[in-house]
């Protein structure tokens, strides 16, 4: 059985005092019975984590980062390692977002080395893959996603991805407002699951938990995640409000 997750990326948006508000809004408003049921994990700048260490402390709700440096420590400036991360506490990071791969330049061979470093550090990986809508309209998504999987999990051994969780997130549906059909999101979810049966095996492929991300909210939330191989969301704009975030989580259980 795969326990569904809900994680908000809540990009670069947010003050140090702006992320309290938020953080104890979630705190005070998020069933407890909800969050035994459902994985609630909050991404905010780097900034606002000793926020989320200090404030979910004592809650379910657990916290991550958006990025991290494939390299341990070092001249680096302006990085944050995975090692940083573990020892403040954060149990995800998100990597490979197609934001990250747009304007960061971010390649697959890149990402892979993040994703290795983040499980060698013990922080668990939001491995995001996705096509672009030209991708897309050449029919052309399934290689695509494929090939995103196959390169960023280069060298990961099927013990570690006990410790990975997937994002299907197609570009095109990124703050959009245009979200995939819960149809085609279901036909890429089970396309990953054969890339992951590929490149692993059958167990990994049935216990690898894939998300779905792209203008998710709580409108469209349900019938996304009543689909059987999609596993939880990972929810941009609608994770910055209390209410619309603790909708979708409410909409997992
Ligand atoms: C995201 O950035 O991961 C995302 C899914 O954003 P949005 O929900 O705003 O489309």
């Amino acid at each position: 059985m795969r326990k569904k997750i809900v994680a908000g990326n809540w990009k670069m948006n947010k003050t140090f005092d702006e992320s309290r508000v938020l953080m104890n809004e979630l705190k005070s408003k998020l069933n407890k019975d909800t969050a035994s049921k459902v994985e609630v994990v909050i991404c905010p700048p780097f900034l606002c984590i000793p926020a989320a260490k200090e404030i979910l402390a004592d809650t379910k709700i657990m916290y991550g980062a958006q990025n991290i440096h494939n390299r341990d420590d070092g001249a680096f400036t302006g990085e944050i390692s995975a090692s940083m991360l573990h020892a403040i506490g954060c149990e995800y990071v998100i990597l490979g977002h197609s934001e990250r791969r747009q304007y960061f330049n971010e390649t697959n061979h890149l990402i892979n080395f993040k994703v290795i470093k983040a499980l060698e550090k013990g922080v668990k990986p939001i491995l995001c893959v996705g096509e672009t809508l030209e991708q897309r309209e050449q029919g052309i998504e399934k290689k695509i996603v494929d090939e995103q999987i196959t390169l960023c999990l280069k060298d990961v051994c099927a013990m570690d991805t006990d410790n990975l969780v997937i994002a299907y997130e197609p570009v095109w549906a990124i703050g959009t407002g245009k979200t995939a059909s819960p149809e085609q999101a279901e036909e890429m979810h089970v396309e990953i699951r054969k890339s992951l049966e590929n490149l692993y095996n059958a167990t990994v492929a049935g216990r690898t938990r894939i998300l779905y991300g792209g203008s998710m909210n709580d409108k469209n939330a349900k019938e996304l995640l009543s689909m059987n191989n999609i596993d939880g969301g990972l929810i941009g704009g609608a994770s910055l409000k209390a209410d619309s975030f603790i909708a979708i989580i409410e909409a997992a259980k």
